[in-house]
């Protein structure tokens, strides 16, 4: 497979794709009938289509009697948490082993030309990305999320979240299933943007960034205190009209879609001739740049508040003339306080 048919590789070896980045015409004004038809499929296949199964798989297989959830015990806990922690080890392992262990499409479409394995930092714990990584998705990212799911799972045991049946309320329970990629966005871009506050970003965000080349292991290598902002988006279902599978897809459109927006390559290779989107590049370019792209674009939230970077030289000249605007206040301020102190 040829990768520059796509994109442009530089010295360093880092690979960009030649097209600005698409955003879904979902929100777009005057609407784009055409654009939508042609974008719909795309929503939902591969990614939100294995999300909302494996919710699915989970009800049918995993969640235990409602009965038993109406009471909190370790047994029903430690079950839900060695499931996650399985499911994420091998789903994350999967994208791990097939691109940066066996390294089988070495590095066709991947945006950054080094591997983490090859770069020590002292950032990390032990030194190692991937270790740290490893350590935080498991230590506090699929504890907090088991947290989370426990105390979805037993409101609604207790009848403290709506429960709609599928048989009596399809539409209703479709539309939101609909809109679970939709919720997950509007809060993803609102947490997001909350830790990116300097405070915030220096004891909580910046352990996320400390991957500036994201791999698998970077996607829920998080502070605790984001693992907990990130994963209540399943909070939403306590007052909206849902059901507990939809609760269940959109924890695991947070948890395990965390992935494709971490996995640093823009396409996968499947096989000899199938190519799949990760659209991952606008994520990759906020753990490059930092301070654009808070979200992903199914809602053009950062292009309203300007912080939308698309990939091209005119995004790059845009991000530029913020940063150069917000150095310039900055020198102002400063100097105003300087002739302030000195007239004292
Ligand atoms: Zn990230
Ligand atoms: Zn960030």
């Amino acid at each position: 497979m040829d990768d520059l048919k796509y994109g442009t590789r530089n010295k360093r070896g880092d690979w960009a794709p030649n097209e600005p980045i698409e955003t879904a015409p979902l929100f777009a004004f005057p609407p784009k009938l055409l654009a939508l038809v042609k974008w719909l499929p795309h929503y939902f296949f591969p990614w939100n289509a294995i999300f909302a199964a494996s919710a699915v798989v989970y009800w049918a297989w995993v969640i235990p009697p409602v009965e038993a959830m109406q009471s909190l015990s370790v047994g029903w806990i430690a079950w839900l948490y060695a499931v996650n922690a399985v499911c994420v080890f091998f789903f994350y392992g999967a994208f791990e082993l097939h691109l940066y262990v066996l390294k089988r499409q070495e590095n066709r479409f991947k945006y950054n030309g080094k591997f983490p394995a090859e770069q020590k930092s002292k950032a990390f714990w032990f030194e190692s990305q991937n270790l740290d990584n490893i350590l935080r998705t498991f230590l506090s990212g699929v504890t907090i999320w088991t947290a989370v799911e426990v105390a979805m799972l037993w409101a609604y045991a207790n009848g403290y979240a709506p429960w709609l049946s599928f048989a009596d309320n399809p539409w209703t329970l479709a539309l939101v299933a609909l809109v679970v990629p939709v919720i997950h966005e509007f809060h993803f871009f609102c947490m997001h943007r909350l830790i990116h506050t300097p405070l915030l970003y220096k004891w909580v965000h910046s352990v996320h960034h400390n991957s500036v080349n994201p791999s698998p292991w970077s996607s829920l290598s998080m502070h605790p205190v984001e693992h907990l902002l990130y994963f209540a988006t399943a909070f939403y279902h306590l007052i909206l009209p849902s059901n507990p599978i939809l609760m269940l897809y959109q924890l695991h459109y947070a948890g395990f879609g965390a992935i494709p927006g971490h996995v640093g390559f823009d396409k996968v290779e499947v096989g000899e001739e199938t190519l799949v989107d990760s659209h991952a590049y606008a994520h990759y370019l906020h753990h490059k740049y930092f301070e654009v792209n808070y979200g992903d674009a199914l809602i053009p939230l950062d292009r309203w508040f300007g912080t939308w970077h698309d990939g091209s030289k005119e995004g790059e000249a845009r991000m530029q003339e913020r940063y150069r605007k917000r150095k310039e206040k900055l020198a102002a301020r400063k100097a105003r306080n300087t002739i302030g102190e000195a007239a004292e």
